[in-house]
């Protein structure tokens, strides 16, 4: 019986031992995880930066637009640039360079940062439905360039607008009537090229043929109505482009 007892008892400090031993491993096999985990994202982390002012005034507003086209690439490649918000945060909590500006539409399909990739203080920012440019929207972009020193002014439509939609249908209603009156002369543009029977929201290339000249127009409305940035252009310190973003597959487009 006690010799019973004994190997028991050996039995069970063996059990106990080897238990501990895998627990062990065990947590050590955590630990390296971890770290890796950890330093595998301060690799990626690395690959974030925001500009000084001084590498955001070096570039030229080919190179922004040339970012602004990777940026969408990676977007619809869903390999979007691991952000380090808090880095971030500290980094442009006293100051901002953002090497360029959107005037985009509210639709919530058109997340403009995440569709270009770029992370906070990157860029600037303006939406209104309809993408036009009225007074208020002149000075913030008047702002952007101007004043914080940006590079590159993207004018973008997109697929499906229902602002442009509503300025087709004549949609009345509230504020919005006198919103839409600033698409009308995309209207008008599109309607030379479109006989009175194919001008409806239900044909597919007269809405599209609309969303593209409301950004052209837009732009030229932007170069008419404000001459800083018509001389900003002529200077060639600043380019404005247009684009047209594809709900369906997350492209831009770049339009001439
Ligand atoms: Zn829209």
């Amino acid at each position: 019986m006690k010799k019973l007892n004994y190997l028991s008892f050996l039995f069970l400090t063996t059990l106990l031992f080897i238990s501990c031993g895998e627990a062990e491993e065990k947590n050590e096999t955590i630990d390296i995880t971890e770290d890796t985990e950890m330093t595998d994202q301060q690799a990626e982390w690395d690959d974030d930066v925001t500009l000084t002012q001084a590498e955001r005034d070096a570039l030229m507003p080919a190179d922004v637009v040339a970012e602004f086209q990777g940026g969408n690439l990676r977007f619809i490649n869903d390999s979007l640039t691991p952000r380090n918000r808090q880095a971030r945060r500290e980094a442009t909590g006293s100051a901002q360079y953002p090497t360029g500006m959107v005037l985009s539409c509210i639709d919530s399909r058109v997340p403009v940062e995440e569709i270009f990739d770029q992370g906070l203080g990157d860029i600037f920012v303006g939406r209104i439905a309809g993408n036009f440019a009225d007074e208020g929207m002149l000075g913030s972009m008047e702002f952007a360039m101007k004043v914080a020193g940006s590079k590159v002014l993207v004018v973008m439509g997109h697929e499906s607008c229902g602002a442009v939609k509503s300025a087709i249908a004549g949609v009345e209603l509230g504020n919005i009537t006198g919103m839409l009156d600033h698409i009308e002369p995309a209207i008008e543009m599109t309607d030379e090229n479109f006989s009175e029977d194919l001008r409806s929201v239900d044909n597919e290339e007269y809405v599209l043929a609309v969303i593209k000249n409301n950004v052209l127009h837009t732009i030229d409305e932007i170069k008419e109505d404000s001459p800083i940035l018509a001389e900003m252009v002529e200077d060639e310190e600043i380019k404005i482009v247009g684009a047209y973003y594809d709900v369906d597959t997350g492209a831009v487009e770049w339009l001439e």
